[in-house]
C-alpha cells in the first residue's frame, strides 16, 4: 500500500488522533501527518507547535512522519505524490461534515481517495475541543493526550 496523508488540525493532538495515525501505518507504507496552517480556525496553538507536539508523539513509529501545510489537501497529496486521504470517523456526528470533506477533495483533485478508520471504543468521545476545556478548568487530561501535550497545554493556560 502506498503513501497516505492524514490532515487535520491537531490543536493539539490526542490519542485519538494517534490511535488513527498508528492503525493507518499498519494498512498504508507510510503515513504523513499533515499539520494544517489554517488560521481561519484560530488554533490555540501555533503550527509550529502543533507539529512539534505531533512529531513528538509519533517519533517511535518509523513510518509516520509529521509536516505542516498551508494550502489545499488536494495540492498536498500531488506535491507529496499520494493520493490517499486518512481520516477517523467517530460517530455519525462526524459522518456529514466528513463526506462533504471527501467529495470536495475529490473533484478538486479526480485521484483523491479517502479512507476512513474507526478509532478504540475508549476513544469515540475524545476531541481536542474538550481536552482545552477540561485543561482551562484545571482537570486532568492525561488519559487524553500524552504528557509533553498536557505540559504545553498547562503552559499555555497560565499565560
Ligand atoms: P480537522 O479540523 O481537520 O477536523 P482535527 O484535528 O479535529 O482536524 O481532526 C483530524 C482528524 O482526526 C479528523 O479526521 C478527525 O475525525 C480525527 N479525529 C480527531 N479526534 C479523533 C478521535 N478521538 N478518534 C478518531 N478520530 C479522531
Amino acid at each position: 500500500m502506498p503513501i497516505a496523508l492524514y490532515p487535520g488540525t491537531f490543536d493539539p493532538i490526542t490519542f485519538g488522533h494517534i490511535d488513527i495515525a498508528v492503525r493507518a501505518s499498519k494498512i498504508f507504507t507510510k503515513v504523513i501527518a499533515v499539520v494544517a496552517d489554517n488560521p481561519h480556525k484560530h488554533p490555540l496553538f501555533s503550527v509550529r507547535e502543533r507539529l512539534s507536539m505531533v512529531k513528538e508523539a509519533v517519533k517511535d513509529v518509523s513510518t509516520i512522519e509529521a509536516v505542516s501545510y498551508s494550502g489545499l489537501i488536494a495540492n498536498c497529496l500531488k506535491e507529496f505524490g499520494a493520493t490517499t486521504i486518512i481520516r477517523g470517523l467517530r460517530a455519525l456526528s462526524d459522518f456529514d461534515y466528513e463526506f462533504q470533506m471527501a467529495f470536495t477533495n475529490r473533484n478538486i483533485n479526480t485521484r483523491a481517495e479517502t479512507v476512513f478508520l474507526m478509532p478504540s471504543a475508549k476513544y469515540v468521545y475524545l476531541n481536542s475541543t474538550m481536552v482545552k476545556e477540561i485543561a482551562e478548568l484545571g482537570g486532568d487530561v492525561s488519559a487524553f493526550v500524552p504528557a509533553a501535550v498536557m505540559e504545553q497545554l498547562y503552559k499555555k493556560m497560565k499565560r
